[in-house]
């Protein structure tokens, strides 16, 4: 029985870890649920899962909290700090990393500290401090397993070649929902449109990054790191269907792929189970229903947020820190209906021409530095 800490229980990769939990269930046992904002559904969740404490990072709904469990032997603890200990309890096998951006950064760190193995599903904190975490987790002897389909795909792909050196990897982008929209298109898109994705149930901050591409630019970082690679060894390409999640090359110019039907359950069980496979009864892909599996060049000219997170990643230091908050600040903005689409991509390269360049960040100033694109504004 493994038991696990969900980080963001509330959102769509969190209440999907409880139903596999669920369906799983003498497999893993909740003992912490987090959520940031949501406090009925955590509340909702922590009577059917009954862990040994919830946070509620709004500390103003900690007594809504609190009157609810009253009856229980739940600890309820309240704030952003609560996180960065609740990971480290004994009682805690894993952590799974469902939060938004920049927050999971922190309370990942600590997780590392205490030796707990990473379910992995907030790339941002990959993309932020991938040098800090992935030396922080070597020198803990600490394994982090992505969640993030593509990822999760690569990883499985790996499984047995230990020895044998990765050529590159290709990573598969489903294109979202403005695949194949002229710029004309794309001055106006909405964010009804944007939010449409076409395969994958998301939350909103990740659909948006996929409608501009920079959730892949996001993933090009996240694999970096993940997989130890140099940044030419990082393609994309545009698959729309969504069904190889995507692929290894090795020395032998022999590939090696991960299919499935879009569901990010397989990911999230993979992740929790490895290096077991459990049995589900989730819906099989079948060639049959798919004869035209398809592939196109990702076009970087309209999705610019795609060509800047390679830059930001050439570049290194504290650039993707600046690639990453700059776009939670101009998604957020976008969702609000204060700035258009294409406005996104021109605040992330507005932000890393306008923030001091750091080569060799310490998380101090990359906490420094992320509160610092949060200020800045397009004058
Ligand atoms: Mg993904």
């Amino acid at each position: 029985m493994k038991n696990i800490a969900v980080l963001g229980s509330t959102g769509s990769i969190g209440t999907q870890t409880l139903e596999v939990v669920e369906e799983q269930e003498n497999q893993f046992k909740v003992s912490v649920l987090t959520a940031n904002n949501n406090a009925e559904l955590l509340i909702e969740q922590a009577l059917k899962f009954e862990p040994k404490a919830v946070v509620i990072c709004n500390e103003a709904k900690y007594q809504l909290v609190k009157n609810a469990l009253a009856h229980t032997d739940i600890e309820i603890l309240a704030g952003n700090e609560a996180l960065n200990e609740v990971v480290c309890r004994n009682d805690v096998d894993i952590v799974l990393t469902a939060l938004v951006g920049f927050s999971g950064l922190l309370p990942t760190i600590e997780a590392i500290k205490a030796k707990k193995t990473i379910a992995l599903a907030n790339k941002e904190t990959l993309v932020v401090a991938g040098s800090i975490i992935t030396k922080l987790a070597k020198e803990n002897n600490v394994k982090i397993y992505p969640v993030d389909s593509e990822h999760s795909a690569i990883f499985q792909c790996l499984v047995g070649e230990e020895n044998n050196p990765i050529e590159k990897i290709i990573l598969t982008a489903s294109g979202g929902p403005f695949r194949g929209k002229d710029i004309e298109f794309l001055q106006n898109a909405t964010k009804a449109q944007a939010l449409k994705h076409p395969n994958w149930e998301m939350g909103a901050k990740i659909t948006i990054d996929s409608a501009s591409l920079m959730n892949k630019g996001l993933e090009v970082i996240e694999a970096k790191w993940l997989f130890d690679l140099r940044n030419e060894q990082i393609e994309v390409i545009v698959h729309p269907q969504s069904i190889i999640h995507s692929l290894v090359q090795f020395e032998d110019g022999s590939m090696k792929a991960q299919l499935g039907l879009p569901d990010m359950k397989l990911p999230i069980q993979y992740a929790l189970a490895y290096p077991k496979r459990l049995q589900n009864n989730y819906p099989r892909f079948s060639f049959l229903d798919y004869p035209n599996l398809t592939f196109e060049a990702p076009n970087t000219e309209n999705f610019k947020c795609l060509t800047l997170a390679f830059e930001a990643m050439k570049l290194g230091g504290n650039m993707p820190c600046i690639l990453n908050a700059a776009n939670e600040i101009a998604v957020a903005n976008f969702l609000k209906e204060k700035i258009k689409f294409l406005q996104i991509a021109k605040h992330v390269e507005f932000c890393m021409h306008n923030t001091p360049f750091v080569a060799e960040p310490t998380i101090d100033d990359l906490v420094k530095t992320d509160a610092f694109v949060r200020d800045l504004h397009i004058n």
